[in-house]
């Protein structure tokens, strides 16, 4: 894990303080002039790496590649555009994906059978299930069947609990992704402000308590806020998960606040984040662009997730029964 360089949130890293392997200019591109992007590529990369290598050394020790399961419910076409990144990416690292495709009229029942199948595959490392399920399908059905040491995306209760009594588990990787950035671009956390916009369970509550993990001082911001700029404007860290294009405006913020935009819109024919990068541009010290910040790096997480829940099903069941194999993968990155 690289650690936080010292310099104030609001200046730009120096190239001494950020970590070597992120030193290069391919790191960091200009925003502005003044702003930073903090572009997910080569974070993504040197992730990807490292489970290539561990990868390629379990299908040695074992002898046959880990699988993650990836489960789609309906045809929603962004879903699978996201899906299939997904699966490229298993790809790229040796890791066999698997696309699970029910059909959106499919029950409750069929749904939980299909995991629970898969909970039980020995193959099967890791499974995730695309969001939002079909409206009639209650995500209890999900959560409540998922086996905690398969679900990789951090959604099933146990997993939570751990993550918010600062336990290791499996983080939700969105989340993680989101201080990871900040965490390689050498962008100190501890003692900042920081404010997250967005509670949901998936990104806005995991990465307020990664942040806090990571000692910052966290606000929470959300839909009954009131006066939204009057949070933002103290805040040396801002992360957004919304889902509003242009939601966050430069006028909103302090000069030299890092913001880190996981929100994914389609505009016309763009994908554009929750800020307005115009106005943002010169006033943040550094910004994640969308498309190519958070992304690439969540998908990167999640395969690390995979390889590390397929080395601990691999060192505690050789072969026996599910039982016997603890719950929850303990690891830190
Ligand atoms: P979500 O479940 O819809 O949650 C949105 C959150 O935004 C809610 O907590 C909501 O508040 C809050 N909100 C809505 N309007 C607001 C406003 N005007 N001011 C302040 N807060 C407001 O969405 P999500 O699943 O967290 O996703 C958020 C965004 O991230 C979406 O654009 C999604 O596509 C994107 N995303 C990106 C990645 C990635 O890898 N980059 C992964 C997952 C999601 P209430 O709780 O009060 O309703």
């Amino acid at each position: 894990m690289t650690s936080a360089a010292q310099s104030p949130a609001g200046s730009a890293t120096s190239p001494a303080t950020r970590p070597a392997s992120l030193s290069g200019a391919s790191a960091v591109t200009a925003a502005s002039s003044t702003t930073r992007s903090l572009v997910g590529a080569p974070i993504a990369a040197e992730i990807k790496a490292r489970v290539k290598t561990d990868v390629a050394a379990f299908r040695k020790r074992n002898g046959y590649a880990p699988t993650l399961a990836v489960v789609l419910v309906g045809r929603d076409a962004p879903s699978a555009v996201y899906l299939h990144q997904i699966l490229r990416t298993c790809n790229s690292v040796g890791i066999t994906g698997r696309l699970v495709e029910i059909p959106g009229r499919a029950s409750a029942a069929r749904v939980r059978n299909a995991i629970v199948a898969l909970n039980e595959d020995p193959l099967v490392a890791g499974i995730i299930v695309q969001m939002p399920l079909p409206k009639r399908i209650p995500l209890t059905t999900v959560t409540g069947s998922l086996d905690p040491a398969k679900d990789i995306d951090g959604i099933q209760p146990i997993n939570a609990g751990h993550l918010v009594l600062g336990h290791s588990g499996f983080l939700p990787t969105t989340a993680q992704a989101a201080v990871e950035i900040l965490k390689r671009s050498g962008i100190p956390i501890a003692g900042r402000r920081a404010v997250v916009v967005g509670r949901s369970n998936v990104v806005g509550k995991p990465a307020a308590l990664l942040l806090l993990r990571e000692n910052a001082t966290v606000t929470i911001c959300h839909s009954h806020t009131t006066d939204l700029g009057s949070h933002l404007r103290d805040a040396d860290i801002v992360v957004v998960a919304v889902g509003k294009p242009g939601l966050i405006k430069g006028q909103m913020l302090k000069r030299g606040a890092v913001v880190v935009d996981v929100g994914i819109n389609v505009v016309g024919d763009r994908i554009v984040g929750d800020v307005d990068a115009g106005s943002v541009g010169g006033v943040a010290s550094a910004l994640t662009p969308v498309p190519g910040g958070v992304g690439p790096v969540t998908n990167a997480l999640l395969m690390t997730h995979l390889i590390r829940a397929a080395e601990h099903q691999a060192r505690s069941e050789s072969p026996g029964p599910r039982a016997r194999r603890p719950a929850v993968v303990g690891f830190r990155l």
